[in-house]
């Protein structure tokens, strides 16, 4: 596995794969390796000729007051496990690399990128921006052929489908299921900010959306009974949430009801320093409920994975 930190070392190491045709994936990260970084690189690995990871805590997508300071950094542990899992280039470029003196090009997607957590009350737009900004800066530097995300960010692949397909890059995006521990709380490197027993309250994330799920497949079940049964269990937890939406899964555009198409619940809640995101996609009432990862929404996302941006 090589380290590179510059454009002009990536540029030379991926010029010779370009030309003799090999499939380059490029896994975007903020390091901090667990095992949905692991499944994805995974997916990478089982996929392309050459994977490239890159390892970068993107500035501008940290509000003023977020945990840009203190977000967990440990590079010797993600370049061994990166070297494990057979990666071939750990890209950790510098932030005067990324963003150097006379920067002044952002990328912002409308709409998209403004509500759930982009909407002006939470995270704000600009984190939206950071995130398309840098995935752009990325996609212009590796120039893989396929870019690989978790759907545990849903909203952020939609963004990144969405300026893909506006700005005509010639990139695949793959989507790939969310990676849980056994209890069901989502893996993200914030869980590492959780007490013991904020961890606990934590899992009420998982159980709010089982809760929607059995809600869903209810009869007569609509938008509001799905959302409020969600609620309820976060309640029960004494979790208040940033938001518990239920949207079309498509184009996160608001659902009149559960028949109007695939649908998405999404919530998102503070506990403690922690702010923890996770969403499922809703099986229609017809389709036998199961309990687990999968049970919850998880191969629409893989289903959605062969979706390609570039259509
Ligand atoms: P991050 O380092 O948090 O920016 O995440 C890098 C990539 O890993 C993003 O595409 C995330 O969606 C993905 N990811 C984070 N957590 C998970 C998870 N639990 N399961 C699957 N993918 C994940």
């Amino acid at each position: 596995m090589r380290t590179l930190s510059t454009v002009a070392e990536m540029s030379e190491a991926l010029e010779p794969v370009r030309l003799r045709r090999g499939r380059i994936g490029l896994v975007p990260t903020m390091g901090a390796f667990h095992e949905g970084h692991l499944s994805l690189i995974r997916r990478a690995r089982a996929d392309c000729g050459v994977v490239v990871v890159s390892l970068f805590v993107n500035p501008s997508q940290f509000g003023a007051g977020e945990d840009l300071e203190s977000y967990p950094r440990d590079l010797a542990r993600d370049h061994a496990l990166a070297h494990a899992e057979q990666v071939d280039v750990l890209f950790t470029p510098s932030l005067d690399e990324m963003y150097p003196h006379g920067y002044a090009t952002t990328v912002e997607v409308a709409g998209l990128g403004e509500i759930l957590c982009g909407d002006p009350a939470r995270r704000g737009p600009g984190h939206f921006r950071g995130v398309a900004t840098v995935v752009t800066k990325l996609l212009g530097i590796c120039r893989p052929d396929v870019a690989y995300f978790g759907a545990k960010d849903f909203q952020q692949t939609a963004v990144i489908r969405r300026l893909v397909e506006d700005l005509n890059l010639a990139v695949t995006i793959e989507v790939c299921p969310t990676v849980r521990d056994p209890d069901g709380l989502a893996l993200s490197s914030r869980n590492a900010y959780l007490s013991a027993a904020e961890r606990e309250q934590a899992l009420s994330l998982k159980r709010a959306l089982d809760a929607a799920q059995r809600a869903a497949a209810e009869p007569g079940a609509s938008v509001a009974s799905v959302a409020g049964a969600a609620q309820r269990e976060l309640e029960a937890a004494a979790v208040e949430p940033e938001y518990v939406q239920v949207l079309c899964a498509r184009d996160l555009s608001a659902l009149e009801s559960l028949d109007d198409g695939e649908a998405l619940i999404a919530l998102a809640a503070r506990i403690g320093r922690a702010r923890l995101i996770d969403n499922a996609i809703l099986k229609p009432s017809s389709a036998k409920i199961e309990t687990g990862e999968k049970a919850v929404g998880f191969d629409p996302a893989r289903q959605m994975s062969r979706e390609r941006s570039v259509r």
